[in-house]
């Protein structure tokens, strides 16, 4: 079995990477910039026992998408598993979104989950089967000052997901979403500490979620256990959104 997670070398994509290799996946580790963390993550699923290679590709980007899947097929001959997660957040009230930030949320956020998308529906209709994962986030369901742009772009991967679900389904694919509330990665790092604790207030379980509690929701839509779940958003926030 194989599985592409996009944005892995760092926080939730590098956890979903981890858990499915040691669900015993071999993984290829999207990223776009930082080789040493990609390096790093493929020598601890190597680790695991399990194939791994880096992919550099801006998901962004069309062509490196394109390039990366012809690489992926050569590398390891099939794929059973996307996890679409490569995700910027860059928040602004509305007066101050400048134009270069909002094409850039845009451009990753959406267009980058549908070009991978895309690519994997063409890999896994050969085999009539298949499952891609969505990474989206609460936001999607939650009004949070500063935040319309980041969560636009994932109330469109909550609407792509339940689209592309019906018109995957009889092909064999399944497509589902995780919305994930507030968790401890390098972008949560980037709140201010007093908006992190006023943000910690507001959540029922009292805590911070891990990349882990994320990884271990999209493993388990990995498992035959979700073959018939299809087209749902799953939130993990510790009830912030109750
Ligand atoms: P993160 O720590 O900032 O890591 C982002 C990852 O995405 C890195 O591996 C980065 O690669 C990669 N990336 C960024 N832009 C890319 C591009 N254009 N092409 C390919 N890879 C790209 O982020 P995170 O907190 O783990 O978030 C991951 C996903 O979860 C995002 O979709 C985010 O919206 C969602 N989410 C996060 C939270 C949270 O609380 N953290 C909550 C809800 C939802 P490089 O290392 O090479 O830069």
């Amino acid at each position: 079995m194989v599985a592409l997670v996009t944005g892995a070398s760092r926080g939730i994509g590098r956890a979903c990477a981890l858990k499915l290799a040691e669900d015993g996946y071999d993984i290829a580790v999207n990223y776009n910039s930082n080789d040493a963390k990609a390096a790093e993550v493929v020598a601890e699923i190597e680790k695991l026992g399990r194939k791994a290679k880096a992919f550099k590709a801006n998901t962004a980007d069309l062509q490196a998408v394109q390039g990366m899947f012809r690489e992926v097929q050569k590398e390891f001959g099939q794929l059973d598993v996307l996890v679409n997660n490569a995700g910027v957040v860059d928040d602004a009230y509305l007066l101050m979104i400048n134009e270069d930030s909002l094409s850039r949320s845009l451009d990753i956020n959406i267009k980058g989950y549908f070009h991978c998308a895309q690519q994997a529906a063409l890999k896994m209709m050969s085999k009539k089967h298949g499952k891609i994962i969505n990474i989206s986030s609460v936001s999607s369901i939650l009004a949070v000052e500063g935040q319309g742009v980041y969560s636009a772009t994932k109330g469109a991967v909550n609407s792509m997901t339940a689209t592309l679900a019906k018109e995957l389904a009889p092909r064999g694919i399944t497509v589902n979403a995780v919305a994930p509330g507030f968790i401890e990665t390098e972008m949560i790092d980037a709140i201010p500490e007093d908006k992190k604790e006023a943000y910690l207030k507001s959540v029922p379980l009292g805590h911070f979620g891990t990349a882990r509690d994320v990884a271990n929701v999209v493993a388990s839509l990995c498992s035959p256990a979700f073959d018939y779940v299809t087209g749902q958003v799953i939130v993990l926030d510790g009830g912030l959104s109750l």
